[in-house]
Order: C-alpha cells, then structure tokens, then sequence
C-alpha cells in the first residue's frame, strides 16, 4: 500500500505558486473570503485559507458578517466586490445559515472570480467539458492526487460515494470527460443506493465523500483498488476527539493499492487548489 501524501503535494504546489506569484509586476493577487456567522469548523477552514494565502503572497481579506445578514445584504456586498479591481476571487463559506439560499448568493459572484467553481456557469463548463471555467477545488485536488501518483483513469470504474454540488457532482464530470488521462466510467452513490458495498467493491478507484465516520471496511473495498477519503469527521475515540475520514483507514490500508490519509491527504490539495484558482483567476482578469 502506498499513501498519497497531499500535504507534501500540496506544499510542492503552494512553493510553485509563490515562485510565480513572486515574479507579478504591480498588484498581488487577492481574495476576498465571506464568513457568516460564528460556525467553528468555517472559522477554522477561513482561517487556515488565508494564512496559506500570506504564504504564497496572495492578499486576502475575510469579511466577517453577521448570521442574522439578509439575503439581500450579503448579495450587495458580493456585488460591490465583484466591481473591486484588488479582488479575483471570493469565496462565500459554505454552509449558509438556513435563511439564505445558497443557490442565489452563489449565482451573485461574478463567474470570473468564482474561484470556488460553484456558480452555473462554471459547473456548466464542467459538465461540458469546456475550457476556461473554474473547477471546484476538491475534485481538482482529487484529480491531481491522482496524477501525481500516475494512476490510470481511462476505462476504470470509479465509485464515487456522495453526490454533493461540491464534491461528488463536480468529481464525476471531471473524471469522466472525454481527454487524455480521464475517460474514467463513472458511478455516483448516495444515501439511496441499494447494496452500497457490493457496488464499492466494483471500483477500481473508491471515492468516499459521505461525511460518515469511518463507514468504508475492508470488505467494501476492490482488493488493490486506489481508495480517496474526503470525509472529515470529528469522532471520539481511544485516544480522545479526532479527526477521521469516511474509510476505516486501518482496515482498508491492508487491502488498497494507494489510500489518502486523513488528514493529510485531499484536505490540504483543497487549499492549494483555491490558490492556484486564485492565481489563475488574477491572469485572466490583469
Ligand atoms: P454532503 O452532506 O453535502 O453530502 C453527503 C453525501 O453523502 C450525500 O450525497 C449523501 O447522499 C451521501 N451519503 C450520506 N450517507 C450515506 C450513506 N450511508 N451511504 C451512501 N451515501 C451516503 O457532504 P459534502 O459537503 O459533500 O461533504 C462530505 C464529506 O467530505 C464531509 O465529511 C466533509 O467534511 C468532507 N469534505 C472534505 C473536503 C476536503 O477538502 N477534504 C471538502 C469538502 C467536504
């Protein structure tokens, strides 16, 4: 079994990042991150994307706002920062408060500084396979895991388990476009798929984005099959509170070719993903 080490990777790529960014003339490039409320783990996940921003040289802000925003509120805030020329890219936290739909205040951002890829118009591109949009940074990150470690998609069966408009959704579309070094033959799985852990053992590739602690066995599991871990969870064990992926990393490890640990393996290529959006954005718009 061999790991595929993301927070290696991930620094490979921020160092790559900040050689580039070093060399802009005038402006940096920024980002500008919307965090609503006082949900912990989203103070955690802003708070550790802007230090990895100051790392890299991309300035950032984060505008702390109120959970009682209104819709409107917040849309003519995203609105005065889609005008905002030092801005490329803004990320609005996910998950909202209940009032808010996340479909509106996400159609607001203006698609060129969408860096998390979650507006239409770039899912859209995604799902068409045209250049030029941006591509959420999980799936990226996912993607280039497996490049990195050289693992064949063309014609495997990747399972991927969850169907998020984050993860599992924007995964498939990328992995199963037609282009070199994708043409994967893809399966979504969800809360309602039937016999979830025969359909597991299909993959030659396993995606688990479930946000269920530990649910992926060993049994689940396609002997010598690629195993990708998205899940974070917070679970109580022997050794207090920790953080675990979807997969039984113990079992599953005796039995894959390749695993993500968690962490430490897809969450960190997340970050670096939105920088390198980030940065691309600043080239598309300078
Ligand atoms: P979500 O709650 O939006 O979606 C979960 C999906 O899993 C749903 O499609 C649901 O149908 C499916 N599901 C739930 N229970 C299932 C079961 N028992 N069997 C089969 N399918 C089941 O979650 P999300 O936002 O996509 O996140 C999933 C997990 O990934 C969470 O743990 C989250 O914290 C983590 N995550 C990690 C990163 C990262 O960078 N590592 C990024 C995003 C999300």
């Amino acid at each position: 079994m061999k790991l595929l080490d993301g927070i290696s990777l991930a620094k490979k790529i921020r160092d790559d990042l900040k050689k580039r960014v070093a060399l802009l003339k005038g402006r940096k490039p920024g980002i500008a991150f919307l965090l609503i409320g006082e949900h912990p783990a989203s103070h955690t996940y802003v708070t550790m994307k802007k230090k990895r921003c100051e790392e890299v040289g991309i300035f950032s802000k984060v505008l702390p706002l109120p959970v009682s925003i209104s819709e409107k509120e917040l849309i003519q805030t995203i609105e005065r920062l889609n005008q905002e020329e030092t801005i490329d890219g803004i990320l609005v936290q996910q998950p909202l408060p209940s009032h808010l739909s996340t479909a509106h205040v996400v159609e607001s951002i203006d698609p060129n500084k969408d860096v998390d890829g979650f507006h239409p118009l770039n899912m859209g591109k995604l799902l068409l396979g045209e250049e030029g949009g941006f591509v959420p940074c999980t799936p990226l990150g996912i993607l280039k895991l497996l490049e990195e470690a050289k693992i064949e998609l063309q014609g495997k069966h990747v399972v991927i388990v969850g169907r998020s408009n984050i993860v599992g959704k924007p995964l498939a579309a990328l992995l199963v476009q037609k282009k070199a070094h994708r043409n994967a033959t893809v399966t979504l799985a969800h809360s309602y798929t039937k016999d979830l852990a025969s359909l597991c053992r299909s993959g030659d590739i396993l995606v688990a984005a479930m946000g269920k602690p530990l649910l992926i066995k060993k049994e689940m599991v396609k002997p010598h099959a690629v195993v990708i871990d998205v899940g974070i969870n917070k679970m109580e064990t022997q050794k207090g509170l920790q953080i675990v992926g979807d997969v039984d990393f113990a079992q599953v490890s005796e039995v894959a070719s390749y695993i993500t640990p968690v962490p430490g393996g897809v969450g960190p290529m997340t970050i670096a993903m939105l920088l390198s959006n980030t940065l691309a954005s600043y080239q598309k718009i300078s």
